[in-house]
């Protein structure tokens, strides 16, 4: 019978397990959403292991917020290099080829094994396969990951009982092993690489027999220190188990290679060093004699070794990060998945940054304003600002979608009502909102009113200046005269959406450009009279606005697909006014200067027309006299609107305008939209 000594039991290995961190699942969302995109190619990534602090803890590779980025570990900390594979649904993530990527990884220690190229960096023996499923919208995963490792044909054996450190070497020794081994670490050429921690994940122990004394090497010059009489040499590894005489995962491939490098058969003294990071404790370290044969590697007849490494019940582990979420983030990353799946899938030059960063302002908000801030959310602009002077009543909820009943009860600024309900829908949109009256030709100023209505002026003036796009969303012809010189002064993109009761216009009013015959019109510019009073004496259903339910929503909606079409042009607002026929100008599409359409024949057209030199609101001669004279000229006109009309030469050449209005270019009053929301 063998004695206790000489008895042999297979070698016991604690597998890895793999503790990714939130972080982790975070970045791998946003790369997969803006880099890796459909690709399912594997993604290089780095995970680290240390010493498990506790025998309980089983050892663990961790993925954290640097896994994409280099191999950086903290001291103590081995880095992993890992093999990520993101699939693009559940099923493909459950069919998976997972043997295959098995095998690669395989195949790639063996490499490195057969080359000697395992000598200089061990930690390259130890890898880790991460399969995984990132349901994007519920911000839940599922993965599974391996870490392979080589199988022997013959299992490695240990010969005799596990031997403590304290067993091995006295306390002097154990000093002499600490420091070497820092030593070993700090003295390797290149100290700030960070493999560095990877190249002394395995090293060699040796052991003076004469002096007693121990030293710490890489683990290639392993065979100039083995193989004599005079010393001992320990292969030892940096073990990430803290279980009593159990190995930790890592040694299996590092045993696997010394065999095959240095051809041993018989056994050799393995030390199992444990330092707990910070710690400065190895006393956990264990030594045992491992039977070890390079004739028994390899099956008969078989060139590379089998590789094993997914857990053995095959199961998906499930993450669920929606609970440690921030609600409004968990809603601001939801609303904004779709835009990104269409720069993802459609259109992969849409610049979505441009759209967060702009600004807008929405000129009235009744349905067209409503409507408006809806659609522009949806392209996930959160940048607005409503003026309007009304108040919710009880005939808007029902059109108007962003109030409802209590809004009408309470009679609420329609102003602060909407930014309130855009703020409930999405609570990262950074609304605000101005009561705010717009100031209108033939709405006479008196001198009592004359400072408030001055203030409105300069501060809707100042409203357009800070915006990027203007929307004209009021009811009423005059009421967009005042915003409409205000954007060509600040030469700001307008867009204006107008209501007939079938059909709408929606229209952008040109900017300045470096050709100025270039530059488009404005709502204006067709027009050859001043604006007057339409609101003043008319019956009710003079000033509502009389239209076809569902024409309002194409109007808004269309006007917010048109400033996305304008903004992702590379002229922007001044972009040229794109023809029904025309090829596509912008990443979305054809560019239009004006769209009419109606609901009766359900027939949309692509208008357009140049700025006109007379224009009573968007012309040289009206901004220069605003400029010079402020508010006096607003005043001016507030009271006299044929001022206008003489301003700019209009008068005199009415015939001529005339002439031209019974030409192609359309009639723009026709259907405009009449409401009571914009009377003083
Ligand atoms: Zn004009």
């Amino acid at each position: 019978m063998a004695s206790p000594a000489s008895e042999t039991v297979p070698l016991q290995f604690e597998p890895f397990t793999c503790r990714v961190e939130v972080e982790f699942w975070f970045d791998l969302e946003r790369r997969k959403l803006h880099e890796y995109k459909d690709d399912v190619s594997p993604v290089a990534v780095w995970g680290s292991y240390a010493t498990s602090s506790h025998a309980a803890i089983p050892s663990f590779v961790t993925l954290g917020v640097d896994a994409f980025g280099s191999c950086n570990a903290l001291p103590f900390h081995f880095p992993v290099e890992g093999t990520l594979v993101n699939t693009n649904t559940m099923e493909e993530l459950k069919r998976y080829d997972r043997r295959r990527l098995l095998e690669d990884a395989g195949a790639k220690i063996w490499e490195s094994i057969t080359t000697g190229a395992w000598l200089d960096n061990p930690g390259a023996l130890t890898q880790f396969l991460l399969l995984c499923f990132a349901d994007l919208k519920s911000h839940k995963f599922h993965y599974c990951a391996a870490f392979p490792v080589l199988l022997p044909a013959e299992s490695f054996r240990r010969r005799g009982p596990p031997l403590s450190i304290a067993q091995v070497f006295n306390d002097q020794q154990q000093r002499a092993l600490s420091e070497g081994y820092q030593a070993l670490r700090g003295l390797l050429p290149d100290q700030t690489s960070p493999l560095a921690a990877a190249q002394v994940s395995a090293f060699v122990v040796s052991l003076e027999k004469a002096t007693e004394a121990v030293q710490v090497h890489p683990v290639s010059v392993w065979k100039e220190l083995s193989g004599t009489e005079d010393r001992r040499v320990w292969l030892a590894v940096a073990d990430p188990c803290a279980a009593a005489t159990t190995a930790g995962w890592p040694l299996r491939n590092v045993l696997f290679a010394l065999t095959h490098q240095f051809e041993l058969e018989g056994t050799v003294n393995v030390l199992c060093y444990r330092e707990v990071p910070g710690r400065h404790d190895i006393s956990h370290s264990f030594a045992m004699e491992v039977c070890v044969s390079k004739g028994r590697l390899l099956k008969e007849g078989a060139t590379s070794p089998p590789c094993a490494g997914w857990p053995a019940d095959n199961k998906l582990k499930p993450v669920d990060l929606s609970p440690l979420m921030d609600a409004e983030k968990l809603s601001n990353s939801s609303a904004t998945l779709n835009l990104s799946l269409m720069k993802w899938r459609m259109l992969p030059d849409l610049d979505l940054q441009l759209f967060e960063n702009t600004k807008c302002l929405l000129i009235g908000a009744g349905t067209l304003g409503c409507n408006v801030a809806r659609t522009l959310m949806m392209w996930g602009i959160t940048r607005f600002t409503f003026v309007d002077y009304g108040k919710v009543s009880y005939s808007n909820p029902v059109r108007q979608t962003l109030f409802d009943f209590n809004d009408a009860r309470e009679g609420a600024p329609k102003a602060q009502a909407a930014a309130q309900a855009c703020r409930r829908i999405y609570p990262a949109v950074q609304v605000g909102s101005h009561v705010l009256s717009i100031p209108m030709p033939g709405h006479p100023v008196d001198a009592k009113r004359r400072a408030a209505v001055s203030d409105d002026v300069a501060q809707l003036s100042a409203l357009i200046e800070e915006a990027d796009v203007v929307f004209l969303l009021t009811d009423s012809r005059e009421s967009r005269w005042l915003p409409t010189l205000l954007c060509s002064k600040h030469n700001k993109l307008c867009v204006n959406a107008a209501l007939g009761f079938g059909g709408y216009m929606v229209m952008r009013h040109g900017v300045r450009t470096e050709a100025p015959e270039q530059r488009l019109g404005c709502y204006f510019c067709n027009e050859v009279t001043a604006p007057r009073d339409s609101l003043s004496d008319r019956t009710l259903d003079q000033q509502c606005t009389v239209t076809r339910p569902g024409v309002s929503a194409m109007a808004s909606a269309l006007a917010v697909e048109l400033m996305a079409a304008c903004l992702q042009h590379p002229l922007k607002g001044a972009a040229p006014a794109d023809k029904e026929h025309d090829d596509a100008t912008s990443l979305l599409g054809l560019v239009p200067h004006q769209i009419r359409g109606q609901v009766d024949n359900f027939q949309q057209h692509l208008m357009y027309g140049r700025a006109y030199d007379k224009c009573i609101a968007c012309s040289a001669s009206v901004v220069e006299a605003y400029e010079k004279q402020g508010f006096d000229f607003v005043a001016s006109v507030l009271n006299e609107p044929e001022l206008l009309e003489e301003l700019t030469g209009l008068k005199a050449v009415k015939e001529e305008v005339d002439k031209l209005l019974e030409g192609d270019l359309g009639d723009m009053e026709a259907i405009d939209d009449e409401d009571e929301e914009w009377e003083m």
